[in-house]
């Protein structure tokens, strides 16, 4: 029988659930990640699986990545772990490494220090989280099916939230009062969807008004943290299903303001299927490669799908290949307005920007070549050809329906690597360069951002670099 928590500090009451009475189990949990709970548990300290990975095994997924949270402070944690460092500066994390660069992250249980009564309601959250119980940890999560806890020791799963119920009915629900928490952090709207899209869950009444009500407060968030999780949502493999819903909250118009005008005209109904089916795409090569694990998708080739049906329409590219100077002109053209509209307000490297131009404009003279799989001598010794025969792929798929040829997107190995450099694939873990008037990144991991506006931060001030409109 499950255990209520009854004399919680919220007054609410928690749930233990028996292993009888819910499906995680050990055997589907990440060896290190096991290892890693054993030990602290060893030592006399509470370990739990949290987040995503319960919810994943609740669901019979593969989670993504194994979070653990306990009560040891970061200095005990360390201390049972040496291959471990410590990160971050307003709360800290460690990391324990493994083979293979797996990394699993251990932090000690935080307080919900955003629900403090004296907080004003509506200012972001304040940079001084702190150690807590169980119980704050479970509130100050997002959403209610990734605030469950795996407790190692008697191997139950601990729920303050009402998690287990969403789960059961399929249903994505802040944590709390939506007000105050998308106010206190406007990035839960998009993870939010996100979840929603992936798991194919309903939204909440009171969850989905809020997200509508609430919607312009994404400016608030430095540019850095929307860019990485627009990233995961066009990786996701459900990037069809959160436009569809980012759509319909309004959210997408905030991320991609000039589709606004083009989905609500009299051919709207047509970009929009145009949009979507370029996002089936990259769904279906998303599925493809979780399965074979050997595909590998660049920030270049996942922006320059949702931009294509704009960037039709806006530069006039049609089936037409242009030559000469007027390429030259019309990639001047193409490079800034996509900077201009897009890039600039995300932040993109220099790179992407040029490499999403070159797809574009060149995306004509691969057409033919993709058709009857042969390529002109000069197209083949050009630096782009790898990437614009994978864009332009995706585009016929989505377009005639001719399936994309998956090895195109295939890891490659090092030699052949050499010879297809118009992207590097690493970018995408240097997407947070400092804009130290340089461009593109070098050696910069978000991750480890001590900055204020780092990974969990916020404005303080309505300061707008992503909608500088
Ligand atoms: P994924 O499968 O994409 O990794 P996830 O839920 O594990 O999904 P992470 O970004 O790994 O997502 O975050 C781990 C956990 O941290 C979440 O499950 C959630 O409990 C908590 N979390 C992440 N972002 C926020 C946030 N903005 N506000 C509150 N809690 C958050
Ligand atoms: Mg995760």
């Amino acid at each position: 029988m499950s255990e209520n928590l009854n004399n919680t500090t919220s007054g609410r009451n928690g749930v233990i659930l028996s292993s009888a009475e819910h499906p995680v189990r050990e055997e589907d949990i990440d060896q290190d990640a096991l290892m890693v709970l054993y030990r602290l548990k060893d030592a006399g300290y509470a370990g739990y699986l949290v987040g995503g990975g319960v919810r994943d095994l609740y669901l019979g997924k593969k989670p993504k990545d194994f979070d653990i949270s306990t009560n040891a402070r970061p200095g005990q944690i360390r201390k049972l772990f040496r291959n471990s460092r410590t990160i971050g500066r307003r709360f800290r994390l460690v990391q324990v490494f493994f083979r293979d660069n797996k990394i699993i992250e251990v932090s000690t249980l935080r307080s919900q220090s955003e629900y403090d009564e004296d907080g004003e309601a509506n200012e972001v959250l304040p940079a001084n989280n702190t150690f807590g119980t169980l119980e704050e940890d479970a509130f100050r999560r997002d959403l209610t099916i990734n605030s469950l806890f795996y407790e190692v020791e008697n191997k139950t799963v601990i729920d303050y939230v009402g998690g287990v119920q969403d789960l059961k009915d399929g249903i994505i629900r802040l944590v709390g009062d939506p007000d105050r928490r998308i106010t206190r952090d406007p990035v839960r709207m998009l993870r939010a969807v996100r979840h929603a899209a992936r798991a194919d869950f309903r939204i909440d009444e009171a969850t989905w008004q809020a997200i509508i009500r609430h919607r312009e407060k994404l400016e608030l968030c430095p540019v850095s943290r929307i860019r990485d999780e627009l990233l995961k949502d066009l990786q996701g493999g459900a990037s069809r299903a959160w436009t569809e819903l980012a759509i319909q909250t309004g959210l997408f118009y905030l991320l991609f303001p000039f589709y606004e005008e083009l989905l609500t005209n009299s051919e709207g109904e047509t970009i929009r299927e145009e949009l979507l089916a370029l996002l089936s795409v990259l769904d279906r090569i998303v599925a493809e490669g979780r399965k074979s694990g050997t595909i590998k998708l660049d920030e270049a080739l996942l922006f320059a799908l949702p931009l294509f049906p704009w960037v039709k329409r806006r530069f006039s590219l049609s089936q037409e290949d242009i030559k000469g100077a007027g390429h030259h002109q019309v990639m001047k053209a193409v490079r800034a307005g996509l900077d201009e509209a897009f890039s600039c307000r995300l932040n993109l490297t220099r790179m992407t920007l040029d490499t999403i131009t070159t797809l574009f404009v060149n995306s004509p003279a691969f057409w033919e070549g993709a058709a009857n799989g042969v390529w002109t001598a000069w197209l083949r010794k050009k630096s782009y050809f790898s990437a614009c025969c994978r864009f332009v792929a995706c585009c016929r798929e989505a377009e005639i329906g001719e399936l994309a040829d998956l090895s195109l997107f295939m890891n490659k190995t090092a030699e052949s690597a050499k010879n297809s450099p118009p992207i590097a694939p690493q970018k995408q873990i240097f997407l947070n360069a400092p804009s130290n008037g340089k461009k593109s990144g070098s050696g910069y991991n978000p991750a480890f951002s001590s900055k204020p506006e780092g990974i969990f931060g916020l404005r303080r001030e309505g300061r707008n670099l992503l909608f500088n409109r």
